[in-house]
């Protein structure tokens, strides 16, 4: 009689880590070849084969040095990465927004107090971005509440809409990023890729006709641009965030702090508004 085989568990991780190896995911019962003829094709290994030669390859790497672990451990947090933002795709705004309040992505997550996950009119025309929230907006949960939040304000009222009427308002990242000393702090590259596709989701769900990028951090992200390149560039162009036209201006609180830059965001809003108010027909749905 053969002897009784039992699945052996195996979590996601082991299995595409297996795969990844060339030693998946062939399973046959340990004694299948005792009393029959092997049901395998010649030259292929069994499970149990695999898994005895993996034994063999973890024991002879137990000494290896460090790069081994660190290939496997990006190889799968790859996946996991990969796996995550296709989830985030199909998400509609109920778990979209259960998703970020629950969200561990990144460490930005341990000095939390509210994850900020945007506000206003889910069927805008104009979407803002900034950057990530500060000590006022982690306190709320909402974002631009401070000084920077009453500029944007004001921007918004010379453009005819406000929060909740033909405008969102978001962030590049939903959880505060701060330094040492607990001071605000742009997010790092990983951070903001992290929190991107919580963003992309978020622009496909709004379907605007233009969106506008406060500050450095929101345009070389959405436009996937070196961290280096300096606002200023990027001024004056429509850029594309796939179908969608794209204005760079300044951030409201870089704004505050130099007032005499107040007429460049202005003629950057009205490039804005020559983009909202053309034929360009939003993307159906
Ligand atoms: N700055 C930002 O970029 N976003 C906010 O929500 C507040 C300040
Ligand atoms: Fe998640 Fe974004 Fe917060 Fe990072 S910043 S924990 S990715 S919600």
């Amino acid at each position: 009689m053969n002897t009784p085989t039992t699945k052996p568990e195996f979590s996601r991780r082991s299995q595409l880590f297996l795969e990844e190896m060339g030693l998946g995911p062939i399973w046959v019962p340990r004694d299948a070849g005792a009393d029959t003829a092997s049901p395998l094709p010649a030259g292929a290994r069994s499970f149990h084969d695999a898994a005895d030669e993996t034994d063999a390859v973890m024991k002879s790497q137990a000494n290896a040095p460090d790069f081994f672990a660190d290939d496997a451990a990006d190889l799968v947090a790859a996946a996991d990465t990969h796996y995550a933002a296709q989830a985030i795709m199909s998400m509609q705004w109920p778990s979209l927004k259960e998703t970020v309040a629950g969200c561990v992505k990144c460490s930005l997550c341990k000095g939390r107090t509210n994850t900020v996950f945007g506000t206003g009119d889910e069927n805008a025309e104009w979407l803002f971005i900034g950057e990530g929230p500060g000590r006022n907006e982690d306190l709320q949960g909402d974002p631009f509440v401070g000084q920077a939040g009453k500029l944007l304000d004001n921007m918004l009222v010379e453009l005819g809409v406000k929060r909740g009427s033909n405008a969102y308002i978001a962030n590049v990242v939903k959880c505060r990023p701060t330094d040492q000393t607990g001071r605000d702090r742009p997010p790092t590259t990983e951070e903001a890729s992290a929190c991107l596709p919580y963003l992309q989701r978020q622009i496909e769900l709004i379907k605007p006709k233009v969106l506008v990028a406060l500050g450095k951090t929101a345009a070389i992200s959405l436009l996937g641009l070196d961290a280096n390149t300096p606002v200023g560039k990027l001024r004056g162009t429509v850029h594309r965030y796939g179908d969608l036209p794209l204005i760079v201006t300044y951030h409201p609180a870089y704004l505050l702090r130099k007032l005499t830059e107040k007429g460049k965001v202005w003629s950057d809003l009205c490039l804005a508004m020559s983009v909202q108010a053309s034929d360009a027909q939003r993307p159906p749905g």
